[in-house]
């Protein structure tokens, strides 16, 4: 049973507080539909279709969860921070290597001679910056590589094959490429034809943890209603028989009085005939083995 896995960087579960959280001030459209209200912290939401579990994130390690401690425990089952004793923040140690290029999803199930892909879509300027040692590979993208995986580029953007991280293409376009405007609700849907075609698909936006971190130009407001728009098309788009979820690796968007990450937990947000194996989700190390778990069922003639 296929699955497509939109991890989305820094989006914790708030209190339903339009002052404080921009998912509960947000019109959100797909995400209240599907949901019954807005993606906040309500506890265990489980409606016809739909499976929505809040996950820790802080793996019972002081301080506040990062990107590749939380990254490499999501991808890999392993408690990561616990591994390395502390929460290490954007690119991963040696450790953390190692254990992203043997045991993350990315590696484990090729081994397996499953069908994966990472749909990102990375620039020329991206693999010149990596050439030039100014640029290391993130989490994601290292364990998907060092699993073998295709770094999909522009001709596979132009050819429907992957999504560049904004969705929308507009900042390669401001870097004189020639790529077509997607919305982010066609970028949903292509991501859920991408998955289609594979087994295990991933895909990673971190617009969410750079506009709550102030980084970007995009404000908090704009980035909920791009997710929105990203999970309402993959939705729309997806074959009966695909499940989608929906994670991230730590808390940060959905608490506006702070540009520092949360201790909040995260979304498990999972849509589909697979969703059953979500259910007994605790924590983000749980992510990985419920994937695996979804992949492994047979296809059975299943309604959403
Ligand atoms: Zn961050």
């Amino acid at each position: 049973m296929p699955v497509l896995v939109l991890f989305l960087d820094g989006v914790g579960l708030g209190p339903e507080d339009p002052a404080t959280n921009p998912f509960a001030r947000g019109a959100t459209p797909a995400l209240r539909a599907l949901l019954g209200g807005p993606l906040v912290d309500r506890g265990v939401v489980d409606r016809p279709g739909v499976l929505l579990v809040p996950a820790d994130a802080a793996l019972g390690v002081p301080g506040l969860p990062q990107s590749a401690t939380g990254q490499a425990a999501l991808l890999t089952g392993t408690n990561a921070a616990a591994l390395v004793g502390r929460h290490v923040t954007a690119y991963p140690t040696r450790a953390l290597r190692d254990l992203l290029a043997t045991h993350s999803l990315f590696a484990t199930l090729r081994r397996d001679g499953r069908r994966v892909a990472l749909a990102n879509t990375y620039s020329p300027e991206y693999f010149a910056a990596l050439e030039a040692r100014r640029l290391r590979m993130a989490a994601v993208t290292f364990a998907a590589y060092t699993a073998g995986l295709r770094l999909r580029g522009l001709d596979d953007l132009r050819a429907g094959r992957s999504v560049f991280h904004d969705l929308t293409g507009q900042r390669l376009r401001e870097w004189g490429h020639d790529v077509p405007p997607l919305t982010p609700f066609e970028a949903g849907q292509r991501l859920a034809a991408i998955a289609g075609c594979e087994e295990m698909t991933f895909f990673e936006f971190f617009l969410t943890d750079l506009a709550a971190h102030g980084r970007v130009a995009s404000g908090p407001d704009d980035v909920v209603a791009m997710v929105d728009g990203l999970i309402g098309g993959a939705l729309d788009a997806a074959a009966p028989d695909l499940t989608v979820v929906v994670t991230s690796d730590h808390g940060n968007l959905e608490d506006a009085r702070s540009t520092a990450h949360t201790t909040n937990p995260v979304p498990v947000l999972a849509a589909g005939p697979g969703r059953e194996a979500f259910r007994g989700v605790r924590a983000i190390t749980d992510i990985a083995p419920a994937v695996r778990a979804t992949l492994a069922r047979p296809v059975a003639a299943e309604v959403r």
